[in-house]
């Protein structure tokens, strides 16, 4: 079988898990990366369907579920912080689908990326800077290292790909401001062995508190318009940000904002949905985030594993004809991410509801029926346990 030299950008969670395949089939994996070290930000994200099946056949699942996050509820709180409905999310997941794990990002990312350190040549504080290809193959320019050729480059990396903005075109072309920004940001003390998640609405926001695995995390939701000054890498705009859109909210999210005013690493972008028509342009293709963001809600981790498992599969099964594999893991993957990428409007809505009205009819007919299936969950399994 013709082996091939791959250049992954990016050691997130899609970069780190097709690492670990193709190395395993084979090939030969250079993994770029711009932070310095794995980035350990984040909220937890889901593992769930295919993707926990990947992590089976990863021989990694057992160290998710160890690391994995047990929430038992979720408590919705009104403006005054007092309690207006509790949702039963292990009585939920359990009955529901019990192979999904609840893990934090940075976790998720460490597993991931220990499964293929022996292998892959990882390099860590450098990017991509020049993408040249022609029939063979790839001449890559980097930041820091010197210039190399690779069969294929694979941009996994992220939201803001500088291999899509390189080979594909502008953000402009591909990136869809989906109405909301998000931030998840580390409280200082540990959540003390609690395993209930807070949220509390305010028309067109949401702070939330999360106990993770032992070190706590607010997050801040919000729909805003696009700010078009945005940046996603200035950490004091955002900051700036979150101290304007929840001044004035009560609850713990003055405690939030104290957090927020000495954090050194904080997550915070613009929900968005990245539509890429064709994933692969000749030797280059996209992964993850970088072709097809779900980002929210967890998804995207999920996607972006199921995603490497079937790009990797692809090559695997015709490394000798790239294109026809860049192709073949399109039609098949990009069945997955239609389904996600449809929801993600009215997920939002019910979840960050933009009116007092809207606030009152999620309370009543979402969160108040989650809550009434999450007891007769509970019960069900207490009966049959009998
Ligand atoms: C630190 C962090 C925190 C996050 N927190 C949340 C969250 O709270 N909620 C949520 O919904 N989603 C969050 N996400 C996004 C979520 O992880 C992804 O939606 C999902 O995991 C898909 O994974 P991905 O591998 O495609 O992208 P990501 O997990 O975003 O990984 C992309 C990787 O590429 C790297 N990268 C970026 N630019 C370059 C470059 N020029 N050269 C080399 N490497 C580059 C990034 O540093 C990162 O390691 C976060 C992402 C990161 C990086």
């Amino acid at each position: 079988m013709a082996k091939l030299e791959v250049l992954i950008s990016g050691a997130g969670i899609a970069g780190c898990t097709l690492a670990y395949w193709l190395t395993r089939n084979g090939h030969s994996v250079t993994v770029v990366e711009r932070s310095g070290s794995l980035r350990s930000s984040g909220s937890p994200v889901d593992v769930r369907g295919p993707a926990a099946d990947v992590a089976e056949r990863m021989n990694i699942a057992t160290q998710l579920r160890e690391a994995s996050i047990h929430v038992k509820g979720m408590t919705l709180l009104d403006a005054g912080g007092r309690r207006v409905a509790r949702v039963d999310i292990a009585a939920l997941r359990s009955s529901i689908a019990p192979k999904d794990m609840e893990i934090a990002r940075g976790d998720l990312a460490r597993i991931l990326k220990a499964a293929s350190a022996n292998d892959a040549d990882y390099i860590f504080s450098d990017s991509i800077k020049a993408l040249i290809q022609d029939e063979m193959g790839v001449d890559v320019t980097f930041e820091h290292s010197r210039p190399r050729r690779f069969d294929l480059v694979i941009g996994a990396d992220g939201l803001h790909s500088i291999v899509r903005q390189l080979a594909f075109g502008p953000d402009s072309q591909f990136v869809q401001h989906a109405g909301l920004y998000a931030a998840t940001i580390s409280l200082p003390g540990s959540s003390d062995g609690g395993h209930e998640m807070f949220m509390l609405n305010t028309p067109g926001k949401l702070a939330a508190f999360h106990p993770c695995a032992g070190v706590p995390l607010a997050y801040f939701i919000f729909w805003h318009p696009e700010i078009s000054e945005f940046d996603h890498t200035d950490l004091n705009q955002h900051k700036r940000i979150l101290e304007r859109t929840f001044a004035g909210i009560g609850w713990r999210v003055p405690e939030f904002l104290d957090a927020v005013r000495v954090a050194h690493d904080m997550y915070f972008d613009s929900v968005a949905r990245v539509d890429v028509a064709k994933w692969a342009r000749g030797r280059i293709s996209l992964l993850g985030d970088a072709s097809s963001c779900v980002s929210l809600f967890g998804d995207g981790s999920t996607l972006a594993i199921a995603g490497a498992y079937e790009l990797a599969k692809a090559l695997t099964e015709s490394p000798a004809d790239p294109q026809i594999a860049l192709r073949h893991y399109q039609a098949v993957h990009g069945k997955l991410v239609a389904s996600k990428q449809k929801n993600l409007i009215s997920v939002a809505s019910r979840i960050v509801p933009r009116t007092s009205t809207g606030i009152w009819l999620s309370t009543r007919l979402f969160w108040k029926t989650m809550s009434a299936l999450g007891t007769a969950m509970r019960l069900g399994r207490q009966l049959r346990r009998k």
